[in-house]
């Protein structure tokens, strides 16, 4: 081989290396996880276990698993008090069993696999405030030191006593879905939503939060960006300022069919992730074989079903049942059904329905975030 080739193949290792190992370590390892995570060499090693293995299983193309996945989303419960029409819990198409996570087990997971994860997100499809537990659900893991996320439409933050007892639980952070300045463009989607109660609680962690002299939670204002509230960007950004917001994720919407999205997409492209002029929905830009949540951030549903991702709402893709005495979080995690599935994502993702509909691994971003000063 001669020079030249020798350094242009060295380069692209490297490349690779930075893309697909570099990159997704650091991702993973933001500021705010750096501050909320009681780092210990378990949870260094797992971390490093998995983001390696992840790289490898994409470079080799076969699925090799070490270690657990560091971050994990569990789902408090499927059920919901709104009825958004996208929504499969709130439109009534979830087909499978409503239910709430039992304390025990969630307990038992936290017990067997918490010492080497980093973060848990608690929350799927449903509202995580409808469980009673849910503060206890933060307490356990944070007496772990795990750093934790919740999510809330904001309809179960009553009272002073109630946002105080959730700051003191020590949650990182809170996202609060608002998709709207006023009542009638946020009951446009969130429908059966009380816009005024949203914002009461809201303005309430905010103030409590202050009050505290608690840095944390972080609180994030998610808004989905529709054809409706296009136009609300600039007023939500100042809004959110004036209240103590910490950051904005502005999102494009997950549609299902072209109804929907002529229904509510918006026209600026950099709020829709599909392509137009088309007669079915496709998702812009080429589809990678490759997707890093089966690696780093499954889901596990309120009754213990292991599902790939939060994007599996009827849990369809169940690679097994945690809760059951008789397999481990691991032999699940390593079993033979999640082994196809990766091996399937890694040679042909478009194969599986969901994974069309999905932005994981795309290069444009379907996010967009502002940091607010605090
Ligand atoms: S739907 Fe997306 S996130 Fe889920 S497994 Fe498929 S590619 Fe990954």
């Amino acid at each position: 081989m001669s020079t030249t080739q020798t350094s242009v193949v060295s380069s692209l290792r490297a490349s690779v290396w930075r893309r697909w190992f570099v990159v997704p370590l650091r991702t993973l390892l933001s500021n705010s996880m750096i501050h909320a995570v009681r780092w210990t060499p378990i949870r260094i090693v797992n971390v490093f276990q998995a983001t390696l293995a992840m790289a490898l299983s994409r470079l080799f193309r076969r699925p090799i698993i070490w270690g657990v996945p560091p971050m994990l989303m569990i789902e408090p419960t499927n059920i919901c008090n709104l009825k958004c029409p996208m929504c499969p819990s709130g439109n009534g198409s979830m087909t499978r069993p409503r239910g709430r996570l039992d304390r025990t087990a969630y307990q038992r997971l936290i017990d067997a696999v918490g010492h080497r994860l980093l973060q848990i997100q608690l929350w799927n499809q449903g509202e995580p405030f409808i469980h009673p537990r849910l503060v206890d659900f933060i307490r356990y893991a944070k007496a772990r030191g795990i750093m934790v996320i919740t999510s809330t439409n904001g309809h179960f933050i009553r009272t002073d006593e109630a946002a105080r007892e959730l700051i003191q639980s020590g949650l990182d952070q809170l996202i609060f879905s608002l998709d709207g300045t006023n009542p009638e463009t946020y009951t446009r989607y969130r429908v059966g939503g009380n816009f005024q109660r949203v914002m009461d609680a809201l303005t309430r962690i905010a103030r409590i939060r202050r009050e505290m002299r608690s840095p944390t939670p972080i609180i994030e204002l998610q808004f989905l960006v529709f054809r409706h509230n296009q136009h609300e960007i600039d007023a939500l950004i100042q809004f959110a300022e004036a209240i103590g917001v910490d950051r904005i994720s502005f999102k494009s919407a997950q549609v299902y069919t072209q109804p929907q999205a002529q229904a509510y997409l918006p026209d600026d492209p950099r709020f829709n992730r599909y392509e137009t002029g088309t007669t079915d929905v496709r998702i812009k830009g080429r589809l990678p074989n490759w997707c890093k949540r089966l690696w780093l951030n499954p889901v596990v549903n309120w009754d213990g079903t292991l599902s790939p991702c939060c994007f599996d709402k009827d849990a369809d893709w169940a690679m097994g049942n945690v809760f059951r005495e008789e397999q481990t979080f691991s032999e699940v995690w390593r079993g033979q059904a999640f082994q196809r599935f990766r091996w399937h994502i890694l040679h042909r993702r478009a194969g599986i329905p969901m994974c069309r509909n999905c932005t994981e691994g795309l290069p444009q971003p379907y996010a967009y975030i502002v940091n607010l000063p605090r």
